[in-house]
């Protein structure tokens, strides 16, 4: 058994006030890859921003969970070599769907766990919430969980049906698990096909889906005061990406995702996690099989995982900077 704080890393409750209390919101990475996380980490050490490496139950499946956790641990150092002194570096479950796993974790090093119930019928969703939470506060990491389901796929986590989430239940929900952050459902969707382009308005040659629920947001705002609101599935899907992957052989129609102005919206309100995984896949495969386009006599991995790496650092640069607000918002530089 090993406790986060040893390996250097720290649970969300500092941030997320911060956050919520300074209108920004700190961006959650998914990572699979060592070049993910190096692109991850040289971002938030350059913008000075805090940040969420988060895995999902795919990740640990492909990569092993044991791996996983060691470059958790390396990430901490590398930012310390790269002239971060005091790094705010989370190492987070996403969409931990048994207790058995969140214990899994928060046992290897994982400085906070989202338990993932949403599926489930409500008081079943709130007993094993709250399982977690007495579990994990043990040892003071912090507690996600959701309410409300968002439509898409990611990784094993898919449905077909939105629902949003009942701003009726947060109270209740929130008091009794003890939860520390709560993902909700206002629109937002899993995955680089968030919606069809049925559900979308032409404008000006580009296909917008419906606008985020801000209301049902605001009413969430209202009943729980500075409470931690996380936002999933918030992936913006960038046409440039998307283009470069057609042009260089690859397929993918219809890929949309949510507008960086809503997003940016979000950000200035309780909404203090947003989740971002699908542009970064879009990133590092739009500069791979560009660069394998362009240089087909390379077959050395560096020769196009470089620029891939590159290519997500910069998109990840861009959202902290641009869209979430969580430059230079580090406690101490
Ligand atoms: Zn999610």
């Amino acid at each position: 058994m090993v406790n986060y704080k040893d390996l250097g890393l720290v649970n969300t409750r500092e941030m997320f006030k911060r956050a919520v209390a300074g209108g920004y919101a700190i961006p959650a990475f998914n990572f699979n890859t060592m070049e993910q996380m190096q692109a991850i980490v040289q971002a938030a050490v350059e913008t000075k921003s805090p940040v969420i490496m988060q895995v999902s139950k795919g990740a640990r499946n492909y990569a092993n969970a044991t791996i996983l956790r060691y470059m958790a641990e390396g990430a901490v150092a590398y930012a310390k070599e790269l002239g971060c002194e005091h790094p705010e570096i989370v190492l987070h479950l996403d969409h931990g769907d048994t207790f058995e796993l969140c214990k899994d974790c928060i046992d290897m090093g994982f400085s906070s766990v989202m338990i993932d119930g949403s599926h489930l019928p409500y008081e079943e969703n709130i007993a094993l919430a709250k399982k977690v939470v007495d579990y994990a506060h043990q040892f003071d990491v912090t507690v996600e969980a959701e309410l409300g389901v968002l439509a898409g796929v990611e990784d094993e986590v898919s449905a077909a049906e939105s629902h949003y989430t009942k701003p009726e239940e947060v109270i209740d929900f929130s008091t009794r698990t003890g939860c520390d952050s709560l993902a909700i459902s206002i629109g937002t969707s899993h995955g680089a096909h968030k919606f069809t382009p049925a559900q979308c308005t032409l404008v000006n040659g580009v296909l917008v889906p419906p606008p985020l629920a801000f209301d049902i947001l605001h009413e969430i705002e209202k009943k729980l005061p500075g409470f931690p609101i996380v936002l999933h599935g918030s992936s913006s899907v960038p046409m440039d990406e998307v283009n470069t992957i057609n042009q260089y052989g690859g397929h993918l129609e219809a890929a949309i995702g949510i507008p960086e102005e809503q997003l940016r919206e979000a950000s200035k309100s309780a909404v203090c996690k947003i989740n971002i995984d699908s542009d970064s896949r879009l990133a590092m495969t739009a500069a791979i099989r560009k660069h394998l386009a362009e240089h087909p006599g390379d077959f050395d991995p560096r020769q196009y995982l470089k620029p891939a790496r590159e290519n997500m650092k910069k998109m990840y640069i861009h959202k902290i900077v641009n869209v979430l607000g969580s430059d230079g918002k580090l406690a101490q530089c």
